[in-house]
């Protein structure tokens, strides 16, 4: 197996290019845009850039962001300070950059839609453009708006989340994230270098474009973020249920899927940044070891696994109540007040904490958050030790 060709150049096909070409492959990659800013945050966490520091080391323009402002439904803020900072892109600059590394690598880029994968016969047959190509082994690293899906089902409204936002002429230091009541996503601000990529994601079944657009546009009005001179965007953004992750079809005998066509994205934050480079790089090294089909098992060990431990957690997150109010609420309220928690949930929003060791760590550290909560309400209210009634702290009973 030595032809190689990649549908799609993002991160996901970028990265799997340029690691089978490293290995001799002669690999192609077709994309219809080649760089361009795929509507997108661009946030990179730790661990992303843990796994492939370049992307912090390199000279590309990015913007480092240390501070995370949290905001719950009834307008209570909290600040968490990251110990490793998120990386931001604009993805022209991201994509540029993955692309310069593949072609450098030795992979061929042609600017050109391929409109239909035939998989059926030993070799994959590719409609490129008007034109019909062959490669013992297509890539589909087409994104999560794609019918390129040989022998494996689409993604259902259930495993797909709406996304709406304004590229911003403007600047700022810190990302804002900011939950809503009843309503399965968040809004966020994420700064660039020189703009602002300010939007909202939910869940495609239960949200229309009409009600993302009310909140976003309330959001920008209450951050004071101007919508003069921004340019619109939309698109989709996997957020795949349990049984998606855990049974849907990613690996054939001459095809694979990486990245959001994988549905490989982080149900609660909408991550898929670091989930495209990591499948990308282990399809090749799968195929590299000569055992594709040992890239599910892989992936699963790496980082599915606890992607599909999230999926239990995001309803939950989103809709649940914890003493009384809403999850997220609570959450911001206790990294307010606990210096424990909030290290905790630096970590969670650095991408330091995986998902399966949480729940460890909440329960570790339980005694202590309380304890600093508690301190930290009867400081902030002295009539509390005198058992006076809780006056101005309905928010944590
Ligand atoms: C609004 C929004 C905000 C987000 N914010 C973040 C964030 O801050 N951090 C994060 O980690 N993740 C974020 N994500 C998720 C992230 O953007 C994706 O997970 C990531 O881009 C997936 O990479 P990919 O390579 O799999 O697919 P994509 O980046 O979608 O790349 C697919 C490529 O395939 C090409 N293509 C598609 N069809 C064809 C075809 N038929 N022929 C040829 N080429 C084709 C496209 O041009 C595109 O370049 C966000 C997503 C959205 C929608």
């Amino acid at each position: 197996m030595r032809e190689i060709a990649v549908v799609g150049g993002g991160p996901a096909g970028a990265m799997c290019g340029e690691r089978l070409a490293r290995a001799g492959y002669d690999v192609t990659i077709y994309d219809e845009h080649l760089a361009w800013e795929k509507p997108c945050g661009g946030g990179l966490t730790h661990k992303a850039i843990q796994a492939y520091p370049f992307l912090l080391s390199g000279p590309h323009p990015k913007k480092l962001i240390r501070t995370v402002e949290l905001i719950s439904s009834k307008g209570h803020r909290a600040h968490l300070d990251l110990e490793q900072p998120i990386v931001i892109y604009a993805r022209t600059v991201l994509n540029g950059l993955l692309l310069e590394r593949a072609e450098a690598a030795g992979c061929r880029v042609i600017r050109s839609r391929v409109n239909h994968i035939d998989a059926d016969g030993a070799r994959a047959i590719l409609a490129v453009g008007d034109a019909r190509v062959e490669a013992d082994f297509v890539v589909i690293a087409a994104g999560a708006r794609n019918s390129l899906l040989p022998s494996t089902r689409p993604l259902a409204r259930s495993d797909l989340e709406m996304t709406l936002g304004y590229f911003v002429p403007a600047q700022a230091e810190g990302i804002r994230v900011k939950f809503l009541r009843r309503f399965e996503g968040y809004l966020w601000s994420f700064p660039r270098c020189d703009h602002l990529s300010v939007g909202i994601c939910g869940s495609m079944a239960r949200h229309t474009s009409q009600e993302l657009r009310r909140h976003l546009h309330a959001f920008m009005a209450e951050e004071k973020i101007s919508r003069d001179g921004a340019t619109f965007y939309s698109h989709v953004l996997p957020s795949p249920q349990r049984q998606t992750l855990s049974s849907r079809r990613v690996v054939g005998r001459n095809w694979a899927l990486v990245g959001d066509a994988a549905a490989w994205v982080d149900p609660i934050t909408g991550e898929g940044l670091y989930y495209a480079l990591r499948s990308g790089d282990l399809l090749a090294e799968a195929m590299i070891a000569g055992k594709a089909a040992e890239y599910p098992a892989r992936v699963r060990k790496a980082f599915s696994a606890d992607l599909e431990f999230a999926t239990r957690i995001a309803r939950r997150f989103y809709r649940g109540r914890f003493l009384g109010g809403a999850v997220a609420t609570r959450m911001i309220q206790f990294i307010e007040r606990s210096p424990t928690f909030r290290a905790l949930m630096a970590d969670v929003f650095g991408g330091a904490q995986d998902y399966c060791s949480l729940k460890r760590r909440l329960w570790a550290q339980c005694g202590t958050t309380l304890t600093e909560v508690v301190g930290s309400l009867v400081k902030s209210q002295p009539s509390l030790s005198k058992s006076a009634p809780a006056a101005g702290t309905e928010n944590i009973p």
